[in-house]
């Protein structure tokens, strides 16, 4: 079966690092215990890279992609301004098909520039991918050579003296043999593959050069398919938007500014899937594409960092694990005046480190231009369409007109766009992350989920405190009622205190009972799950208080 890998797998950890990959072994291990995440095709041993949502991760996912949607299109209210906002605008939604036309892939840069770079280890046979790999340089015993391991930080300085021990064939007592030549840098900046020694290979250089590794996946149309037939599954949902920017202008009858807002499968063919879900092969995205007049997108750029920034912190992220980050200059794309990335410090990722859970791009008219014109590449300080060696389009655009037409001020423009794209699985990982708890409640280890109550899988829990005298049937009628509204949960099995830990461990915030008092004056007990305070309230207010504890906060 594959491992779950995370960066501090490593068998020499210090203390910090081994208690925080235990700290995600418990967490995955949750996961499939109670039916958050399993391992795509687990019985035949699984395949890297895919992963399966159980009965309570894809409440969980559902009600993160349900947040987005009603936070960012369905309960957007496009007449009343928002502080912040530079003026009224629409969201609407869309939903495109996987597979899309070859050239839309050839006009958006993916078919040609769309790769990473990956080397190969001639002794282990491992795959890595080019840029992941660091190492430091070490000299001994009159040779120099380069130490690479996949991990960061305090415990990627320990396994490289590890191994250079090995190598040097010295014991721990003689370190001071070591000249240490610098502090971790990535495997890029080597030149001289010869002296390097792979992370898990015992002899020098035995890494291939770099090559590209193209990351779409690749399928064939129709029965009689042949190359010219080639399709591919998409790898962003954002292309979808630009090909049907037009249609939704015509159809819908939206101004300028306004979004379009689609949730959707991408794939990816990564060359080294790992930690979970963070990096699969297929994921889901939440993806605005944001168009406005060009004057006006440095301003709307701003608008939409902040917002989703707050988003998260709405839904629960700690604001000391979250942060938002603008790129340098030379991190931008080409196309690109600015993008900045909102980021979550994962448990599995060294201390100090942050792993990106959405990207905020301005991208200019960079995507309408190239399915207008075909594809583009920065010529000098200008945008201009590739050509090949006759001087014609190297990727033709689709010629139609992307424009757009202002009826007040007769004024026809490309629009620039805002592009704050999301990842799902990613968000769903992260708050799966955030909640996890042990607490110590009179001398037991409580293991507790501390999700927010908006994307909780479980609202509330319904218990009868003993099988009889009525309860049971008391506790069945109000489910039923709340059933219609809610997802709710009964439990009848065990004793209450077991029954409690059982919904702390899914992360369930509210727990109804139905005790002895019920009976006499009609009222329940709330246990609330984080503060385990417990109130009395009538059992005809219970849906009120539920509706209320359940309001999303205005964002
Ligand atoms: P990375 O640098 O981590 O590969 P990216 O910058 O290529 O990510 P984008 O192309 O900006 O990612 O995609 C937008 C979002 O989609 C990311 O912020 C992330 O949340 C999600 N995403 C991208 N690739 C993956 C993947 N392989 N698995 C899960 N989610 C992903």
């Amino acid at each position: 079966m594959d491992q779950v890998v995370f960066h501090a797998g490593h068998a020499k950890i210090c203390k910090v690092e081994k208690e925080r990959v235990m700290e995600m072994e418990k967490l995955v291990s949750l996961c499939k215990r109670r039916g958050f995440l399993f391992q795509s095709s687990e019985i035949y041993g699984g395949l890297n890279g895919f992963w399966d949502y159980g009965p309570l991760g894809v409440e969980l996912k559902r009600n993160i992609k349900e947040a987005w949607w009603r936070d960012m299109v369905s309960g957007h209210n496009e007449l009343v301004l928002a502080e912040e906002a530079p003026s009224l605008f629409h969201m609407v939604g869309l939903d495109s098909s996987i597979i899309m036309h070859p050239q839309v892939w050839k006009c958006s840069g993916h078919y040609d520039l769309f790769h990473d770079f990956m080397v190969d280890c001639k002794e282990s046979k491992k795959r890595y991918r080019h840029d992941q790999i660091r190492g430091r340089w070490v000299t001994s015993r009159g040779a120099e050579i380069f130490v690479a391991t996949q991990v960061g930080g305090e415990e990627g300085d320990k396994e490289t003296e590890q191994r250079a021990l090995k190598y040097f064939n010295l014991r721990s007592k003689q370190a001071e043999e070591l000249a240490w030549n610098g502090p971790l840098v990535s495997l890029t900046t080597v030149a001289d593959f010869s002296k390097v020694l792979a992370p898990e290979a015992k002899t020098l250089g035995t890494l291939t050069a770099p090559r590209e590794f193209n990351l779409m996946f690749k399928t064939i149309v129709g029965a009689l398919g042949g190359e010219e037939d080639a399709a591919f599954l998409r790898p962003e949902t954002a292309q979808g938007i630009f090909v049907n920017f037009k249609n939704v202008v015509d159809s819908s009858r939206v101004k300028i500014p306004f979004g379009i807002a689609q949730v959707g499968k991408s794939f990816r063919n990564e060359i080294t899937p790992r930690n979970f879900t963070f990096r699969s092969r297929e994921f889901e995205q939440m993806e605005i594409e944001f168009f406005c007049h060009p004057a006006d997108s440095p301003k709307w750029y701003q608008y939409w960092r902040d917002r989703r920034f707050r988003w998260y912190l709405q839904l629960g992220l700690a604001s000391s694990r979250l942060r938002l980050r603008d790129h340098d200059k030379d991190e931008l794309s080409h196309y690109s005046c600015g993008t900045a990335d909102i980021e979550y410090a994962f448990p599995f990722l060294p201390p100090g480190e942050f792993g990106e859970l959405e990207g905020i791009a301005h991208r200019g008219d960079f995507d309408l231009r190239s399915h207008m014109e075909g594809k583009l590449v920065r010529q000098g300080e200008q945008l201009v369409v590739e050509s090949d060696e006759h001087g014609k389009p190297r990727h033709r655009g689709s010629g139609k007109d992307l424009k757009y037409f202002n009826d007040q001020t007769r004024e026809r423009f490309i629009p620039h766009v805002i592009e704050p794209s999301a990842g799902a699985d990613r968000g769903t990982l992260a708050f799966l992350c955030e909640a996890y708890q042990e607490e110590q409640v009179e001398g037991e280890t409580r293991l507790v989920m501390k999700f927010h109550p908006r994307i909780a899988p479980v609202k509330a829990a319904i218990f009868p405190l003993v099988n009889r005298d009525g309860m049971p049937e008391k506790a069945q009628a109000l489910y039923g009622e709340l059933k219609k509204e809610f997802a709710v949960f009964f439990d009848d099995g065990g004793a209450i205190g077991r029954r409690y830990r059982r919904q702390d461990e899914i992360g369930t915030p509210v727990g109804i009972t139905i005790d002895g008092q019920t009976l006499q004056d009609s009222t329940v007990t709330w246990r609330d799950r984080d503060t385990l305070q417990q109130k009395r309230l009538p059992i005809s207010q219970v849906k009120e208080e539920l509706r209320a504890f359940l309001a999303p906060a205005q964002s």
